[in-house]
């Protein structure tokens, strides 16, 4: 008999889970999830929802008393909340590991202080603080809210004194950190898992291109030197080693103009970086995440084809009712993530262009350019 799986957060995320789960009915019976929007991704593919927000004590409650095991596809839930129902059932990752991870300060202390590169940064209390650490840092930096931060929605580049103002304002009084600019060469990002017995495996290094801040295409391989490789994946495995929990995390890097590694951030979820490995890999990172919280043997990374992830994004020009994308070609496998409504760059869905028949990451990017004008999403 299968497990019941509770999870906080039924968006795409939720949904690859929910979807990978329902291949593995011998170790998963059910899955329900907390999720505040009605007819959320997750419960159209056959999830049961609880109607509430993620940080509703009483949902979380009752969720944990319906469920065998509980996880996240966001990392802003209450991880004392959390602490709270774990006679209930098992959290992974653990309540401990999200509280640390959640906070942007909390998570690059902790990796400092284990000896993983992480770009300066300095914890801000008031405007004046942000005045005297940016003599220091020079101009542009990043301030940053410690939570509840996805998608550059949480940081504001400050650029001269000028707008120290008006960014220190954005962030309407939340807790905050300073962060040192990296002029980085290239994004990059490993998926990796742990289970609850401890057994570690990493996914291949891979390139991230962001627009506006938002993630826009995943490279998978990075087109990296196999030195910058060897690095970045032990970096990674050592983040892992030092982060308790079981679960996927994705853990965000960049290259910096001499070749070294630094962190910028780990996510305790599965990352819309990983979403290459639904056809590239022989194990997607949902399955991989859904072994790991269970206690199964992780399956393998290896990546089979060279691949390139391009997320649909709404468009700036409108919010409302969309067209169905219309685009079909060889080896493209087009998800949609059942989103009635369009918003300026909201996640609508993803594609991955898989390089079945040996193409390069170059021949790819050829193919893609071809293909982005019908990636638009059009208003009803
Ligand atoms: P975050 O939400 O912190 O992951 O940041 C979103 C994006 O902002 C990253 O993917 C980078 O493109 C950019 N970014 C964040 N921190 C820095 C930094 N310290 N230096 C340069 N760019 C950054």
């Amino acid at each position: 008999m299968g497990k019941t799986l509770g999870i906080i957060g039924g968006g795409q995320l939720g949904m690859m889970i929910a979807e990978a789960a329902k291949k593995m009915p011998q170790d998963v019976s059910e899955i329900i999830v907390l999720d505040p929007t009605e007819n959320c991704p997750a419960s159209q593919v056959g999830a049961t929802q609880i109607v509430a927000d993620f940080k509703d004590k009483d949902a979380i409650i009752r969720l944990s008393e319906k469920s065998d095991i509980i996880t996240y596809e966001i990392e802003s839930g209450d991880s004392d909340v959390l602490k709270s129902v774990e006679k209930n059932a098992e959290i992974n990752p653990s309540p401990e590991a999200l509280r640390i991870i959640q906070d942007k300060y909390l998570q690059k202390t902790f990796l400092r202080e284990n000896n993983i590169p992480v770009s300066d940064f300095v914890k801000i209390e008031n405007i004046e603080d942000v005045k005297n650490i940016l003599k220091e840092f020079g101009y542009p930096a990043l301030l940053k809210a410690r939570r509840d931060a996805y998608d550059g929605r949480g940081n504001y580049k400050i650029d001269s004194e000028n707008n120290i103002q008006e960014a220190y304002d954005y962030f309407k009084g939340q807790k905050l950190l300073l962060e040192k600019f990296v002029p980085f060469k290239m994004e990059v990002s490993v998926i990796a898992s742990r289970n609850t017995k401890g057994q570690i495996k990493t996914y291949p290094l891979v390139e991230n291109i962001h627009e506006e801040n938002i993630l826009r295409q995943t490279i998978a391989p990075a087109r990296v030197s196999e030195d910058v490789t060897k690095k970045a994946e032990a970096i990674a495995e050592k983040a892992m080693t030092v982060l308790k929990g079981a679960g996927i995390f994705g853990i965000e890097m960049f290259v910096t103009q001499d070749d070294s590694i630094v962190i910028n951030e780990v996510a305790p979820r599965v990352h819309n970086s990983g979403h290459h490995s639904l056809q590239s890999s022989e194990t997607s990172q949902f399955e991989q995440h859904l072994r790991a919280i269970l206690g199964l043997k992780l399956g393998s990374t290896k990546l089979i084809h060279n691949t390139i992830m391009y997320n649909i994004l709404g468009s700036k020009k409108f919010q409302g009712e969309y067209k169905p994308l219309e685009i079909s070609e060889d080896n493209l496998f087009l998800k949609m993530y059942g989103k009635k409504i369009s918003k300026p760059l909201r996640k609508l869905g993803h594609f991955n262009l898989v390089g079945s028949n040996g193409e390069s990451i170059d021949q790819l990017i050829e193919k893609l350019d071809t293909l982005k004008p019908k990636a638009s999403v059009q208003s009803i």
